[in-house]
């Protein structure tokens, strides 16, 4: 029986329906004018989505088990993993680093825009670096492994990533000042946006969001930053507001005649647990065992996935550049 329970937990959990179910056992609504209370209506709502994703998926015969089983099997594994580690470090960072702040924030409605402002540069931070460092690819590849795009991939991550990314996040938000308690209610924001715009296109076609794709960051612009097409690799790698993009030149709209295609540029087996988890981690052990010198051995670790010891780099920039060229060309021709 006891199986049962935990496994009740588990999808009680996962449904994000706790927090309403205790406020019915309870029978005490006053709590729904608190964050707390708010909070408790926001979490099921992207589980909820993906229910409804799935559905509409059946429905139109396009469900297919392969497009789940992957970003499935990943959260499981994680949420034994992953969970436990990360509220490790974030508390670890606040504690560590909370002396060494450099202005004093209060909880404030223009603190919030800073701490969110400065939030999304340590997001940035942390993504540019999971795309550009190989070894933390390693790490991130399997976030960007699965050939569509639903709901689930959102909770597809290596378990070391969430741990990492905290701890960059939490630091840099840390000693920019912001206080704990804001921390945590931009955490819970960009949690639920960050689910959000993994919306397939089952559910929702064009994800462009009208005027707000100027501003946000859309799920079209995360369906983007998900494709392995040349004029896509490596852009939009902000969360919820697009700015530092713009800024580092790393912002990249959906063109209507360039169609999305998911995935990593390596032959992979899609329908593989083991390959999405662990392919990147191997391919990167043979180049380093084949380099040589400790040198160029090292430097397989750290430079960006395609850089070559021959010079015969296949980054996504020398691709995307490739790829630019070829249209300047053609355009004047
Ligand atoms: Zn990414
Ligand atoms: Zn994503």
């Amino acid at each position: 029986m006891k199986v049962f329970e935990i496994l009740y937990q588990e999808i009680i959990g996962f449904l994000g329906l706790g927090g309403i179910i205790e406020l019915v056992k309870k029978g005490d609504y006053s709590t729904l004018s608190t964050f707390d209370g708010i909070a408790n209506f926001i979490y099921p709502l992207i589980p909820l989505l993906l229910i409804i994703e799935i559905i509409r998926a059946v429905v139109y015969k396009r469900f297919r088990i392969e497009d789940y089983k992957v970003p499935f099997l990943v959260f499981v594994l994680n949420r034994f993993l992953s969970r436990f580690i990360s509220i490790a470090a974030v508390s670890f960072c606040i504690g560590l680093f909370g002396k060494w702040a450099i202005v004093k924030t209060s909880f404030t409605w223009y603190w919030l825009l800073y701490g969110y402002i400065v939030w999304e540069f340590a997001h940035f931070v942390y993504h540019f670096l999971a795309h550009k460092v190989r070894l933390l690819w390693c790490l991130h590849s399997t976030h960007h492994a699965p050939q569509q795009m639903n709901l689930f991939v959102n909770f597809a991550h290596f378990f070391l990533e969430a741990p990492y990314a905290d701890v960059i996040r939490t630091s840099i938000c840390i000693i920019m000042g912001v206080n704990p308690p804001m921390l945590f209610l931009i955490m819970f924001i960009d949690g639920f946006w960050g689910s959000f715009i993994h919306i397939g296109e089952n559910i929702m076609k064009d994800a462009r969001l009208g005027i707000f794709n100027k501003i946000l960051l859309t799920p079209s612009h995360h369906r983007v930053h998900h494709a392995r097409n040349p004029l896509y690799m490596d852009t939009n790698f902000c969360n919820l507001l697009n700015i530092w993009d713009k800024v580092f030149k790393t912002y990249q709209q959906e063109q209507r005649d360039v169609k999305i295609e998911y995935g990593i540029t390596r032959e992979m087996n899609p329908n593989s647990l083991w390959d999405a988890y662990f392919g990147e981690i191997i391919c990167l052990w043979k180049d380093v065992v084949k380099a040589p010198g400790i040198k160029n051995k090292l430097l397989y670790i750290i430079m960006p996935p395609g850089w070559s010891h021959t010079g015969a780099h296949k980054t996504a920039r020398v691709t995307r550049d490739a790829y630019m060229h070829e249209q300047q060309n053609h355009n004047s021709l």
